[in-house]
């Protein structure tokens, strides 16, 4: 392991940096699904911290939908729970303000008593708060119930398919959007009955994350990149994305998913794009999305005949980290004993394009591993020949590595060679940072006050468009297809056992080592 000197960028205080503030317009804000874990742990917190850097103006309210039997102030109460878990103790005023903005109406997802309810409800409320009939529905259910939800809400004349309307009508949909290409499509279509393309927003809020978006902002606005952003000048691509925890409550929802659904299909998939994609032609939602789609295009289906030499599957044993011992996957509650579901994903694409052509993009993911990390390292070629080799007898300068951390911290950082003062030859690898905390030294959004503002304000560049989704699942879902037909035995060989708590099976690596590249982990 090299250590790096690191040094640390600076805002230009003196310069005055090229911002438009946007803040959202009057509307109400509707949660489907509102008495469940997203609700209070992301998007309650989210809505909050909106209006309380007053980029949402005081016309706003809350709507709660669920069947869980609750009134007003318990709902509230819930809110306040959720508030004072994400951020501890808030001024008693800034609760109130918010807090009286928030209602609950109780309903079945598939029944029409609830809906309108909710409808005259919202009618009542749009007039208290002066909302202009504006409304924002975020679709916070068990995947199952989204195109019931949307169905119902369309029926009823909750919401209404945009036609030049002055007021706006849009439904956020989470993820995952699908469970392969057919249900994709099927979903796409269901919704498309009552809501104009437009109008859908679908969401993964890996993308609303700043060190996401930066990668843009690096690539396009700056000149010195993108001459070297390509196969003569980059060696390969990696995209990590580890968790510490394990399955934990989630096991219902992920013994049918896997990690590669829920990790690759989305979030990893759209990190590649941001890095591989061609410059858009303006910073508008379609210029970006195509550019995506187009990327994701070119992405070299998978050989299901040699699977293996482009992807590894592998599962957590139990293990051990700072003295306690981890559980393995199998014996976690609600998992069966058998189950061969993926906890983690090792995985080579190659793009067949100009830009990229046998450039091997290396991603993995998994849970229980080591440390939490998301991660892009985009590692350049070494220098062609070492000038200094002469001198330097086992000089092998490291080649140039380019970061984008997104989790923990989030940052970016260039690792470069230079002199060190003193010996007439010393080389040694810098490592050049900008932190955003400590050079803007804000706490930044939350990725889903991002997505949740961006919505009201009708921009659906972070915002997954319909072929975006479905190209994603028509490269996946040949390699699930594959699998869930394999027998037991063959779907046990193919597993790749690891210790929670390490860095995923010896298989992951080895499978980068036969390339003669290596993971760069911490
Ligand atoms: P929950 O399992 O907590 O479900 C949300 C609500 O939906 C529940 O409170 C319940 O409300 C209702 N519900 C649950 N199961 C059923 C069912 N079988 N039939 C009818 N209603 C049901 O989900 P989350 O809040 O964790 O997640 C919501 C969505 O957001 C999911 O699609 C998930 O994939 C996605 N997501 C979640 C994340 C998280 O961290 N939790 C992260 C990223 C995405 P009631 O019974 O009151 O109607």
């Amino acid at each position: 392991m090299i250590n790096h000197w690191t040094f640390r960028c600076k805002a230009v205080s003196e310069l005055i940096p090229y911002c438009e503030i946007v803040t959202g317009v009057p509307c109400g804000y509707v949660i489907c699904g509102a008495s469940g874990d997203l609700t209070h742990r992301k998007l309650i917190p989210a809505v909050f911290s909106l209006f309380r850097a007053k980029k949402i103006p005081e016309q706003f309210f809350v709507v709660g939908f669920a069947r869980s039997v609750m009134a007003d102030s318990d709902f509230r109460q819930r809110v306040i729970d959720s508030l004072q878990q994400a951020y501890g103790e808030i001024a008693k005023t800034e609760i109130e303000n918010f807090v009286m903005r928030c209602f609950y109406v109780v309903g079945s997802y598939d029944q029409d008593d609830g809906y309108r309810k909710l409808n005259e409800k919202l009618e009542e409320l749009g007039r208290r708060f002066g909302t202009e009939g504006n409304l924002v529905f975020h679709i916070a259910t068990p995947p199952s119930l989204y195109a019931t939800i949307v169905s119902f809400l369309g029926k009823n004349g909750v919401v209404k398919r945009h036609q030049n309307e002055k007021a706006f009508h849009r439904v956020i949909v989470e993820k995952p959007f699908g469970q392969d290409l057919k249900s994709a499509v099927n979903l796409n279509k269901d919704l498309l009955k009552y809501l104009a393309d437009e109008q859908i927003y679908r969401i993964d809020h890996y993308l609303g994350k700043e060190t996401v978006q930066n990668i843009l902002m690096f690539r396009f606005a700056n000149q010195i990149f993108e001459p070297a952003w390509n196969r003569h000048y980059i060696d390969h691509v990696q995209i990590t994305v580890a968790e510490q925890l394990g399955v934990e409550h989630r096991a219902g929802y992920f013994e049918q998913a896997g990690l590669l659904r829920d990790m690759f299909q989305n979030h990893m998939l759209q990190l590649a794009a941001l890095v591989g994609m061609e410059p858009p032609v303006d910073a508008s939602a379609e210029s970006v999305r195509d550019e995506k789609v187009k990327f994701m295009k070119s992405i070299r289906s998978f050989d299901l005949e040699h699977l293996e030499t482009q992807l590894i599957r592998g599962q957590y044993s139990g293990g051990e980290a700072s003295g306690k011992n981890l559980t393995a996957y199998r014996e976690e509650e609600g998992v069966a004993a058998t189950s061969c579901i993926e906890t983690y994903f090792a995985m080579k694409l190659f793009v067949d394009n100009w830009r990229w052509k046998d450039v091997p993009f290396y991603l993995q993911a998994g849970k229980r591993l080591k440390q939490k990390l998301s991660r892009i390292a985009v590692i350049f070629k070494k220098v062609p020949h070492s000038m200094f080799a002469r001198n330097l007898k086992d000089l092998d300068p490291s080649p140039n590595v380019l970061f984008f951390e997104i989790q923990p911290r989030q940052r970016t950082s260039l690792h470069f060679q230079a002199k060190v003062p003193g010996a007439k030859m010393c080389l040694a690898p810098l490592k050049m940072e900008l932190d955003y905390r400590d050079v803007f030294g804000t706490k930044m959004d939350e990725d889903y006050s991002t997505l949740i503002l961006d919505c009201m304000l009708g921009d659906q560049t972070l915002y997954w468009r319909r072929d975006g989704v479905e190209t994603s699942w028509k490269l996946l879902t040949p390699v699930l297809k594959k699998w869930e037909a394999e027998s037991q035995e063959e779907k046990e060989r193919m597993l790749e056992r690891y210790a929670g708590g390490s860095w995923g099976p010896a298989a992951g690596n080895r499978f980068i080592e036969k390339d003669g590249r290596h993971w760069i982990v911490p």
